[in-house]
């Protein structure tokens, strides 16, 4: 393969542009009708084609025989354009970037084509000129010599003064589709006579990200290191990428709830040599196939059956808010200087865990439940109905520390002889309706129905109704609210109403931490984030330090002043 197979394969024709049929179209009719420009703009991702439509677009308008809008690849401009014709100019910006290459351009500019009717200058990634640079182009724009053509191609247009784009014609490149690019590939394999398998495809596709030059150069890379026959496995090893395996191994623990397993695996992985960012990339491109699946378009996955035979049966475990937050967490990785990147990643995906959890909270334990020290699974509601939880979705036994803390405040009713039920969840709609039988009641200074709205997690629980509020402020107004006989039987009664059965009442703040373990990481920054996301209110450091010495027992990660780090006991 003495040829760079994308060079090789490059094409000629526009007709031959694979993906952006909407652009060389119109360039094509443009040139049959003889509607030349002089300084044209390709936008768009790398690799998608612009340098190449660039050069067939500077071959057709100089061609002598042009056939249909194409080039007919026979007369002598067409055949100077198998190697570097002199009348085409093509400058990097990237590494000519400054004001003298721009005055020289524009000095040799008026000197008429030696060959052609055309002189071509393709200017590359040409955002990267300096201003002065622009200034110079912007002059040469304003007043092209008639045998002068620009064609400026960028991958970032936003960062073009609008004065330069206003002087050309924009043409915005797309990302070329999955399957073209698959296609792509398999009609090179062919005319190499490399056999190469579909799963070894659809890899070096998804990594190339919708680039094709980066597909077919990964293609090459693939066919000279390994010859012909290739697999999976010899791609991954070229890329030095993990197994999917791996990846779908951690989101499953992550939508599990299960943060012991999640890290054991994503150590484990790191250990072996992986790549944070790279398994971090894997993790956000198995998310969103489970994103995908969840939205109904399993269509559109390029994973081989068996994946996504795998990926169907972890999509049926989490809900769709589940795993939007679980991607919009692990999208915020990114590696700095101030933690080590494995250290990073493993924070990501304990907040992606604990962003899922904090989606759980209608989900409540029966007591079997908590003595089962492994997994427990959550039952079948018994009255009313769970939206949006899976009924056979594993939660991890940390959650029942929460459920042990119902101590704060609690207010014992007279009960009538009627046992409540063992567990409800209980269903937003009755929980909608509580708050609207409550925004009637006045209390001595606050509405009742009001206050409750701060209650973000509320459950019947072994004849118990927990209320947990995100902001202390709120949550002692309710209990100074509640001292009132009069205003705690009106809670009471709509309470036992709507949930059918005699509960105690018990107030507490909503405690977003869970267990020793991982208190430890929440006085981390990131979890404070994480915290805030889901409405917690960071509070003075003087109203912090009372906290800490009264043992209060909101979360350090709550009351924790951002960006300082308290000491804790
Ligand atoms: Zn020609």
């Amino acid at each position: 393969m003495a040829q760079m197979l994308y060079r090789k394969w490059r094409p000629k024709r526009l007709v031959d542009v694979v993906g952006q049929e909407h652009i060389t179209r119109t360039l094509s009719n443009a040139v049959k009708l003889d509607r030349i420009a002089h300084a044209y703009l390709f936008c768009g991702p790398k690799g998608t084609g612009k340098t190449s439509t660039a050069r067939i677009l500077a071959n057709l308008v100089n061609c002598i025989n042009p056939i249909d809008g194409e080039p007919d690849g026979n007369c002598n401009i067409c055949n100077e354009f198998s190697n570097n014709p002199i009348d085409m100019i093509e400058i990097d910006a990237a590494s000519n970037r400054g004001i003298d290459d721009i005055r020289d351009l524009r000095e040799k500019i008026q000197f008429t084509p030696n060959l052609f009717k055309y002189k071509i200058y393709i200017i590359d990634e040409v955002h990267m000129l300096t201003e002065a640079a622009f200034n110079a182009l912007l002059k040469i724009l304003e007043e092209p010599p008639k045998h002068a053509i620009f064609i400026l191609a960028t991958t970032e247009s936003q960062k073009l003064p609008e004065t330069i784009v206003s002087r050309c014609q924009r043409y915005d490149f797309k990302t070329i589709p999955f399957d073209v690019v698959v296609k792509r590939l398999r009609d090179i394999c062919d005319s190499e006579n490399a056999v190469v398998s579909e799963e070894a495809l659809f890899l070096i596709t998804r990594y190339a990200g919708g680039s094709l030059r980066d597909a077919e150069n990964l293609l090459e890379q693939a066919i000279v290191s390994f010859q012909t026959d290739l697999k999976e496995d010899q791609i991954r090893t070229l890329l030095n990428l993990d197994s999917d395996e791996i990846a779908i191994q951690v989101v499953e623990y992550m939508i599990d709830l299960d943060i012991k397993k999640t890290v054991l695996i994503l150590n484990k992985s790191l250990e072996d040599g992986s790549n944070p960012n790279q398994l971090q990339r894997s993790l956000l491109e198995i998310s969103r196939a489970i994103l995908l699946i969840k939205s109904e378009n399993i269509n559109q996955l390029n994973f081989t059956e068996n994946i996504k035979n795998q990926l169907r049966l972890i999509s049926e475990k989490v809900t769709l808010e589940q795993i939007v937050k679980i991607i919009r967490v692990l999208a915020e990785y990114k590696t700095d200087n101030k933690i080590p990147a494995n250290l990073g990643l493993e924070l990501v995906c304990i907040e992606a865990v604990i962003a899922v959890k904090n989606d759980h909270a209608d989900v409540v334990f029966t007591p079997q439940d908590k003595k089962d020290q492994n997994i427990s699974k959550v039952q079948k509601p018994s009255l009313g109905k769970s939206n949006n939880i899976p009924n056979e979705s594993k939660i991890n036994n940390d959650n029942h520390t929460e459920l042990q803390d119902v101590t704060k405040t609690s207010i014992k009713e007279d009960k009538k002889n009627v046992p409540p039920p063992d567990v409800v969840v209980s269903s937003s709609e009755k929980w909608d309706e509580l708050i609207k039988r409550l925004s009637k009641i006045k209390g001595k200074r606050f509405n009742i129905g009001a206050l409750l709205r701060d209650c973000k997690k509320h459950q019947i629980i072994d004849g118990k109704a927990i209320l947990e509020f995100t902001h202390k402020a709120n949550m002692e107004r309710v209990e100074s609210e509640i001292e009132d006989v009069r205003v705690k039987k009106m809670l009471s009664q709509d309470i036992n109403e709507i949930f059918e059965g005699d509960y105690e009442i018990v107030i507490k703040l909503l405690d977003v931490s869970f267990g020793s373990e991982s208190n430890k990481v929440a006085t981390n920054s990131h979890l404070v984030r994480s915290a805030q996301s889901i409405g917690a209110l960071i509070l003075e450091e003087k109203e912090n330090i009372n906290d800490e010495s009264k043992n209060d027992e909101a979360s350090p990660g709550i009351s924790k002043k951002h960006g300082e780090n308290p000491t804790r006991n």
